[in-house]
């Protein structure tokens, strides 16, 4: 059975056909709409007839999106916390249901990276393995047993918004950053891309993450930020021990960053803390959107509740 997947993020919704052994297939990319829900269900539901237009109407889809969706059970069910989307408070399974005609089950984004990794890719044949979002944002997804473990209170493992210990901020002379979540010192904050981009610019190199590779001093400011995503892997080895980390994003394309994060984290464990292999996203970019399309095909195969 053949099947798709819609990945829905700041800047883009992208939708993806998969063939019957998960191959991917056409992909048809539109800007996300910032200015209001109606224009972005708008999009979504374009997105939704494209795919069908490809695979037919029963085609399985599945939905990838960054955010908190509440589960299906409580009187929040299905309402729609994401910072980076015009549609906070919006009863994201109503409107889907009036765009699809049926129910199409929904996945935070780095679940779906972990997902799709645990089945088929790099966190496969491993128990247990979380995949961390290295981009806009920064947030962690885990599967055991190539399952999404259960997300209590509609929560995955948001990591992105504990707080930076604070040793590290004293030791490179940070302090506290505002993060979109309207709190302040959350570890996306430093991580994640925007992250970066203030500390290169407070280490004068102006112009944020996209210029790193090129300018003169961004060794500095990549050990920098090494060291401060460290700090969040340590912290997923003393709460979840993974034997394995995937990590995707785009700041997960940096050159070498995978070994560079291997020399930053060795020395911040605790003794006898036994280190994750990490290990870049087989399916790369489409990771997420793998997963999300897995997780409708397995719904349509008769999977059970547990999908969510
Ligand atoms: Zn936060």
């Amino acid at each position: 059975m053949i099947c798709g997947g819609l990945d829905i993020g700041g800047t883009k919704i992208e939708a993806r056909l998969f063939g019957p052994g998960m191959e991917p297939g056409g992909s048809r990319r539109v800007e996300t709409p910032r200015s209001d829900a109606g224009a972005f269900f708008a999009a979504l539901a374009a997105q939704v007839a494209w795919l069908r237009a490809q695979g037919g109407a029963g085609l399985p889809i599945g939905i990838a999106m960054s955010g908190v969706v509440q589960p299906d059970s409580g009187p929040d069910s299905g309402i729609v916390r994401a910072a980076n989307l015009p549609i906070g408070g919006e009863h994201m399974a109503s409107r889907l249901r009036q765009i699809a005609g049926r129910a199409l089950p929904v996945m935070n984004d780095a679940m779906a990276l972990a997902y799709s990794e645990a089945n088929g890719g790099a966190g496969s044949a491993t128990g247990a393995s979380v995949g961390l979002v290295l981009g806009t944002g920064l947030a962690a997804g885990l599967c055991l047993d190539g399952r999404p473990a259960p997300r209590h209170g509609g929560i995955a493992v948001e990591l992105g918004h504990c707080g930076m210990p604070a040793r590290a901020l004293a030791r490179h002379g940070l302090g506290l950053w505002p993060c979109g979540c309207g709190r302040q010192g959350c570890i996306e904050s430093y991580v994640a891309g925007p992250g970066l981009a203030r500390l290169a610019d407070g280490m004068g190199i102006p112009g944020g993450a996209r210029v790193l590779a090129d300018a003169p001093g961004a060794e500095a400011v990549l050990d920098v930020w090494a060291d401060l995503a460290a700090e969040a892997l340590e912290v997923l080895q003393m709460t979840l021990a993974p034997p394995v980390v995937v990590l995707g994003g785009g700041l997960s394309r940096m050159p070498g960053v995978v070994a560079r994060l291997e020399r930053a984290l060795a020395p911040r464990l605790m003794a006898g803390v036994p280190p994750p292999a990490l290990r870049l996203a087989r399916f790369g970019d489409a990771s997420g959107v793998r997963g999300a399309a897995l997780l409708a095909l397995r719904e349509a195969e008769g999977g059970a509740a547990w999908t969510r």
